[in-house]
């Protein structure tokens, strides 16, 4: 069966593995949860992940809970393998230890190598998402029909943007919730324990658990999803809704992430689902793009733009977080769009992508927090979050701190997106039309006083032209500014 494989907490399925019953290391250390606060949903879901797995393997795994990961292999005393991690410091550990063979990454569509075989190949042209989507979907034959794209069309985005439906929940059914036991009643009371006696702090707030942490449960979360929320998925797949945070969203990236599914079991299973069931294509595509397109594109960008790229900081955005956004203080705040998305960080580690993007990158993009400081933010505090995850999403895409390596404009928008793409705006006391004064939205105002604050950089962007020459025609821009000068740290 091998030498005994250690599997870090992202490494749970049974695809990290070389045979079924090989010996298995799992590894819990305490003081990774000393570095700096995390979420406290996060921590459980790690930890129960662990402890389930080594539960699941019984005697074929070794569980050593230590301090640190070094005592723990100490306390294993034999040699073991190891997939690579997946950060920058984790790899350099590893490549010190005695007695750890590292061997390729597991888990992603394609491996690094073939990554960088693809990367030479293009010869120092922009590595954009859909020529490496669609690049996988050839190599995979991933809805395709023979060399011809499903339908026709590689893309089906435009018709995968509805603003909000009417209702305030959409009506699906309730995504299928893990049932927890006697390990999360276990892994609660130590979390508890540790916050009381050893000074461990957390942040957001505890509640019954959310998602998968076996891969049994993940497999249900996905049956689920394909049965009752794929068809509906690509059509609010932007959209937001005060209400109903979870919409027809899948819920399987921090299961995946946790590694207990394989990114393109997940995109078969959709495909073969759509077409035995006929659903919607542009919601099968969306779902697809989203598993083994960007997730995959991000991940080898990572490694790709080397550890400095997470320190970019080409709109030289230098504020600290202030502590009601660190704390996800959501009562503090009175922005409706905000309030509600900090809210669901705080409740759950997890929001959707628009929230994500659109509320809490956009709020931290006009607001000039350190780009850096912000991507460990997230990290820290959802569920699905890992360096590689948010060093590319937040630094690149989001806080366009890369300069346009990752996203050709900034993801910047005022008070009239968000209303379109949600109903956040209807209950808020400021108006998403309005620049100065009381009712001034925080975003739209936010808007126009970072493309003031930009116009140097952004000047050269074709894609920005309309933005700035709309910038020219405001005739309060003064009052704006002077009003976001005031505004400070404070919440909105
Ligand atoms: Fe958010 Fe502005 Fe809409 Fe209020 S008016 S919900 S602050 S976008």
């Amino acid at each position: 069966p091998g030498t005994r494989r250690w599997l870090f907490a992202d490494q749970l399925g049974p695809h990290f593995l070389d045979a079924p019953d090989q010996p298995v290391l799992l590894l819990e250390s305490t003081d990774v949860f000393r570095r700096g606060r995390f979420h406290r949903r996060k921590a459980h879901l790690i930890l129960s992940a662990l402890r389930h797995r080594a539960a699941e393997l019984g005697e074929q795994a070794v569980f050593v809970q230590a301090p640190t990961y070094r005592e723990g292999l100490a306390a294993c005393g034999e040699a073991v393998s190891v997939c690579d991690p997946t950060s920058y410091p984790a790899r350099r550990f590893v490549r010190r230890l005695p007695g750890v063979e590292v061997l390729a990454s597991r888990g992603f569509v394609v491996s690094e190598r073939q990554f960088r075989g693809w990367a030479e190949r293009r010869g120092g042209k922009r590595l954009l998402m859909e020529d490496f989507y669609r690049d996988v979907r050839r190599f995979h034959g991933l809805l395709m029909d023979g060399a011809e794209p499903v339908g026709g069309t590689w893309n089906y985005d435009h018709e995968n943007r509805s603003g909000p439906p009417r209702q305030e929940k959409l009506d699906l059914a309730e995504p299928r919730w893990p049932v927890e036991d006697d390990i999360d009643a276990e892994v609660r009371a130590d979390l508890d324990r540790w916050e009381r006696d050893d000074g461990v702090e957390f942040t957001g707030s505890d509640g019954p658990r959310r998602f998968a942490v076996t891969r049994r449960e993940a497999l249900g979360v996905l049956r689920r999803f394909l049965d009752e929320r794929l068809e509906q998925f690509g059509t609010y797949e932007d959209a937001m809704l005060a209400g109903d945070p979870w919409m027809a969203h899948s819920l399987l990236s921090a299961p995946q992430n946790l590694g207990l599914l394989d990114p393109l079991e997940i995109a078969r299973r959709a495909e073969e689902h759509g077409r035995a069931h006929g659903v919607r294509l542009a919601s099968v595509e969306g779902f697809v793009r989203q598993v083994v397109g960007w997730r995959s594109y991000t991940w080898h960008l990572y490694w790709h733009l080397g550890e400095g790229y997470k320190q970019r900081n080409a709109l030289g955005s230098e504020r600290t977080i202030p502590d009601w956004f660190g704390d996800l203080d959501a009562d503090a705040v009175e922005a409706n769009c905000l309030r509600h998305v900090l809210g669901q960080v705080r409740d759950e580690g997890w929001t959707h992508h628009i929230p994500r993007l659109m509320v809490l990158g956009n709020w931290g993009l006009q607001r000039g927090y350190r780009p850096a400081e912000l991507a460990d933010w997230f990290w820290r505090n959802f569920v699905d979050g890992y360096d590689w995850v948010m060093t590319t999403n937040v630094v690149g895409m989001s806080q366009h701190a890369d300069g346009g390596v990752l996203a050709t404009k900034p993801y910047v928008s005022g008070g009239a997106y968000i209303d379109r793409m949600s109903d956040f705006c209807g209950g808020c006391r400021y108006d998403p039309k309005v620049r100065v004064g009381e009712d001034a939205c925080p975003f739209t105002a936010g808007y126009w006083n970072f493309l003031a604050g930009h116009r140097e950089e952004l000047e050269g962007n074709r894609r920005m032209t309309q933005a700035l020459r709309g910038l020219d025609r405001l005739r309060d821009l003064d009052g704006v500014l002077h009003q976001e000068a005031e505004r400070g740290d404070g919440a909105p």
